[in-house]
């Protein structure tokens, strides 16, 4: 399900443009438009979950699928070898701005130790 108002459900039914790296039934991956590394990859579910508090027995498909496809993105993007790293920003304290699950793949330099 697909949400109309929802920037990143917009990108999947290509109303907007992105810079596709990866996409499988379940999985779209692409560039972040404001990049933080040489390599920042967005990568999300063809379904509108709003955020981490949202995964349910039901939808919890598209993370499996998603989590799957992380080596194949990272190998596209060229980290494999090296190294990266997965982020979810949940929420107002997470830090979340786009109300659709997304996973941040951030890498091609060494990233700092602190996640807070
Ligand atoms: P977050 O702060 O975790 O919600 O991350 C949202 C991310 O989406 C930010 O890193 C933005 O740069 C990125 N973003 C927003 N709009 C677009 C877009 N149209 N194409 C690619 N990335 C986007
Ligand atoms: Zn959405």
């Amino acid at each position: 399900m697909l949400d109309d108002e929802c920037i990143f459900c917009k990108i999947i039914k290509g109303e907007i443009p992105s810079s596709k790296v990866y996409e499988d039934d379940y999985v779209l991956a692409f560039n972040d438009i404001n990049p933080v590394a040489p390599v920042h990859v967005l990568i999300i579910p063809k379904t509108h979950i709003v955020s981490a508090n949202e995964i349910t027995e039901e939808n919890s498909e598209y993370m499996k699928k998603i989590y799957e496809a992380i080596p194949k993105i990272a190998k596209e993007a060229g980290v494999f070898e090296d190294g990266y790293r997965i982020v979810n920003n949940c929420g107002e304290n997470g830090g979340q701005e786009v109300k659709h699950i997304h996973f941040h793949l951030i890498g091609g330099m060494k990233l700092g130790l602190k996640i807070v």
